[in-house]
C-alpha cells in the first residue's frame, strides 16, 4: 500500500481513530493530540464516521479548565461479526457487537448436517440490517467452512488466550495451556501470541503412545480424552462433577504439572493460564496441580501461579469473535505494520 496517496492516509486515519475509540471513549482534541493528526483533520474524520453511524457522541469530557469537549465511541451496534467454534463432537456460532461482546450464541452437536446448521444459524443470527464484517474460525480440524462473508481461522489455543488477554489485561509472558479433549499451548511475548506446538509432546511418562508417534507425552497421558476415557465418565461436567473421579484425575495432573514446570522454566513463563474444559475442574484439583508444580520449579520460582481460566467456556468464542474484528473492522495487522514502519523510519529522519 502506498501510504503517501491521500485515500489511503485517510483510510489509515479512520482506522487509527477507530482503534483509540475501541479503547474508550474520547474527544476530538484529545484524539487529535494522541494521534498527532491535526484537529481540522480529526474533526473531519470523526464528523463524517458519525454521520456514517460508525461512532457516536456519548455526553461530555470532565475538564478543570476550558470548554469541555464531547465524547466520542465507537457505535457498538453499527456492525457485527460472526464466530464458529469447532470441537471434537460440538459446535457453536455466535454474533458479536463492535466491541466484542456476544449477543447470541447457540451450541449444537457436531452431526452429519454440520455445514448446513451452521449455515442456518448464520441466516437465523444475520436478520436486522447491521453490517456484518466477516467471521473467524475456532478450530483445529481445518474443516472448510464456506461463509457468505470474508472469514479467518485461528486455533482454539489461540483465541482462548485472546479471551484472557482482553478480559484482564497484557499478560506479558503468560503461558497458556489450552486443555480440552486435546492439549495446545501458546506464550505472550512482546504482546504476540507465539503458539508452542512441542508443548503436548513434552514427554512426561514413561509409557503412552501418542499420535506423534513418540512415547509418553503429555498428550497421550493428559489430554481431556483420555482422561475421559479413563475414568470412563460420560462428559466434564460428570467428571468433575462426582467426587469419585477426584483420585482418578489427580494422578493424571502429575504429567502436566511436570509439563508445566519444565515449559515455564525453559519459557520463563510467569504465571500460567488454564483454558478449555479442564479449565472447569473443581478448585481443590488447582490446589493440587499448584502444589506439585511449585514442589517441581526451582527457589525463587516456586511462587509462580496457575489460574483458571477467567473466560471458561466462552472464551474460544470471546477470542474467534476478536480475532474477525482485529481482522475485518479494525484491521490491527495494518496498524501494527504501519507502527513498526513508522519506528523504523525516525532515524533517518534524525540523518543518523
Ligand atoms: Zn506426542
Amino acid at each position: 500500500m502506498d501510504f503517501s496517496r491521500p485515500d489511503n492516509a485517510r483510510r489509515i486515519n479512520r482506522l487509527k481513530v477507530l482503534s483509540e475509540l475501541r479503547k474508550g471513549t474520547c474527544s476530538k482534541a484529545e484524539l487529535s493530540r494522541r494521534l498527532d493528526i491535526n484537529k481540522v483533520s480529526i474533526g473531519e474524520i470523526c464528523d463524517k464516521m458519525i454521520k456514517e453511524g460508525l461512532i457516536e457522541e456519548t455526553g461530555r469530557e470532565q475538564t478543570a479548565q476550558g470548554r469541555p469537549g464531547t465524547l466520542l465511541s465507537i457505535n457498538s451496534k453499527a456492525g457485527r461479526v460472526f464466530s464458529i467454534e469447532e470441537g471434537r463432537k460440538a459446535f457453536s456460532v455466535a454474533v458479536s457487537d463492535l466491541h466484542g461482546r456476544i449477543l447470541r450464541y447457540e451450541r449444537l452437536p457436531k452431526g452429519e448436517s454440520f455445514q448446513d446448521d451452521i449455515q442456518k444459524l448464520i441466516r437465523k443470527m444475520s436478520a436486522g440490517d447491521a453490517v456484518i464484517y466477516g467471521a473467524a474460525i475456532a478450530s483445529d480440524y481445518n474443516t472448510r467452512i464456506e461463509l457468505p462473508f470474508p472469514s479467518v481461522c485461528i486455533s482454539r489455543a489461540e483465541a482462548e488466550a485472546e479471551a484472557e488477554v482482553a478480559r484482564l489485561g497484557d499478560l506479558e509472558s503468560f503461558l497458556f495451556i489450552s486443555w480440552s479433549d486435546t492439549i495446545a499451548a501458546t506464550i505472550r511475548k512482546n504482546g504476540m501470541m507465539i503458539p508452542l506446538p512441542d508443548l503436548p509432546h513434552i514427554r512426561a511418562q514413561r509409557d503412552g503412545d501418542c499420535s506423534c508417534g513418540g512415547k509418553g507425552c503429555l498428550e497421550a497421558v493428559s489430554s481431556g480424552q483420555v482422561i475421559l476415557s479413563r475414568t470412563g465418565a460420560d462428559s466434564y461436567r460428570t467428571l468433575f462433577g462426582n467426587r469419585e473421579y477426584h483420585e482418578m484425575i489427580k494422578v493424571m495432573l502429575r504429567p502436566m504439572a511436570a509439563a508445566l514446570s519444565e515449559a515455564a522454566q525453559a519459557l520463563s513463563a510467569s504465571s500460567v493460564i488454564i483454558t478449555g474444559r479442564m479449565a472447569a475442574m473443581p478448585d481443590a484439583m488447582y490446589a493440587y496441580l499448584q502444589t506439585l508444580v511449585s514442589s517441581l520449579l526451582p527457589p525463587g520460582r516456586e511462587n509462580m501461579i496457575i489460574y483458571r481460566s477467567s473466560a471458561g467456556e466462552n472464551g474460544a468464542r470471546e477470542g474467534a469473535a476478536l480475532k474477525a474484528l482485529d481482522t475485518f473492522f479494525y484491521n490491527t495487522e495494518l496498524l501494527l505494520r504501519l507502527k513498526a514502519i513508522e519506528n523504523l523510519s525516525v532515524p533517518f529522519q534524525n540523518g543518523i
